[in-house]
């Protein structure tokens, strides 16, 4: 049975794996200086297994690190500037930012400001968090967050609670204001049983329930030019050297980094269509291996894949053209289908499922 967690783990709240201890790191502006990237990179091999995941929150994800390994850890990612000292402040810094923001836009100053007040927001479950989506038209509609500024067609700025399809226009240099406002309705209101936005019933306050749409979203960025993609969204500590001319990278909740100040040297995006968790050994609830499979299967599958240790489905909430999910030590194969869904195949070992999609 899969076990769905109401927290978040964050830098100062590691979460137990199979690998090890993973200790989360949330980039300011989702960006990291060079000197940043290798400075993780150095305490992800030092003190970690080396291995590295860009969530679907586009955090950080250090993961094998041991007991003993988190003080040095968190000493040298407090150092880096990656970490809050403050553990109640790193745990409220849920921010996600349209990840090509530029300079002084309006995601930028809004994400910025709404950094630097962190202490003004309620106490929000774990989970809970903001996307500050204001380009030229949303991008991370699709991604999770509570609370959204994001443009509309006529090129102002609204905001939305999830789960609403409209939201309340804002006026100039006032968004973190009404951003502050919602969340503080929303601990007090009850939003806390709820445990996210898109599932608090409560009706919103007469000032935040406008009729204002978000413009039609812009597309997820795809591998190519300054957009590395990073298959099953791992990074190897010890060979991320392929960004070593960057002057700074952002991560995206798409399994891709934005490189600035250079063009990656791989621009192939293997796997990108393709989605496999952790599973076995690294996940505890996973009872097969995934991504070597997923490696295997994937060119002899037209369409997405989604390889799942379990039924929980971390790595892909959406259907997938070809879902294995694990199962006690096997795989059930369905077709156009969440993971755990009704399999055409069930019980599969890997051999046989090679076998069907013409892999063998
Ligand atoms: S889907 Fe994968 S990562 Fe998520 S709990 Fe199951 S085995 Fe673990």
């Amino acid at each position: 049975m899969s076990l769905i967690r109401g927290w978040c783990p964050t830098a100062w709240r590691p979460m137990a794996a199979g690998d090890g201890l993973l200790v989360r790191v949330r980039p300011r502006l989702g960006r990291l200086t060079r000197d940043q990237m290798r400075g993780l990179c150095a305490a992800a091999l030092a003190h970690g297994n080396g291995q590295i995941d860009v969530t679907n929150r586009a955090n950080l994800q250090i993961r094998g690190v041991g007991e003993r390994g988190v003080p040095p850890l968190l000493a040298a990612l407090v150092g880096l500037g990656l970490v809050d000292a403050d553990p109640r402040a790193e745990a409220r810094r849920a921010i996600l930012v349209a990840p090509d923001w530029t300079a002084g836009d309006d995601t930028h100053r809004i994400a910025d400001e709404l950094e630097r007040r962190l202490d003004e927001l309620p106490e929000l479950p774990g989970k809970v968090g903001f996307a500050i989506d204001a380009g030229p038209a949303p991008i991370l509609c699709a991604d999770p967050a509570d609370f959204r500024i994001e443009r509309t067609a006529g090129g102002g700025l609204i905001l939305r609670a999830d789960g609403r399809e409209t939201g309340v226009a804002l006026p100039p240099a006032r968004e973190v204001d009404a951003l502050i406002a919602l969340a503080t309705w929303y601990a007090a209101s009850g939003g806390a049983a709820a445990g996210r936005m898109k599932r608090h019933a409560a009706a919103l306050p007469g000032w935040a329930a406008g009729n204002d749409r978000p413009a039609p979203p812009r597309a997820p960025l795809r591998p190519g030019g300054q957009a590395l993609g990073l298959p099953f969204g791992r990074i190897d500590a010890a060979s991320f050297a392929v960004v070593d001319g960057a002057a700074a990278i952002r991560t995206t909740p798409w399994r891709i980094v934005l490189v600035e100040g250079a063009t990656p040297v791989t621009h192939a995006a293997p796997l990108h269509d393709t989605d496999a968790c952790v599973g076995a050994p690294a996940c505890p609830q996973a009872s097969v291996a995934t991504r070597d499979l997923a490696t295997r299967l994937a060119p002899f599958v037209p369409g997405r894949l989604h390889v799942s240790g379990c039924a929980k489905g971390c790595a892909r909430a959406a259907p997938a053209d070809v879902v294995l999910t694990g199962r006690e030590g096997r795989y059930d194969l369905a077709m156009n289908a969440r993971a755990g869904a009704p399999p055409v195949l069930p019980g599969c070992d890997a051999a046989a499922i090679l076998a069907y999609l013409g892999a063998a």
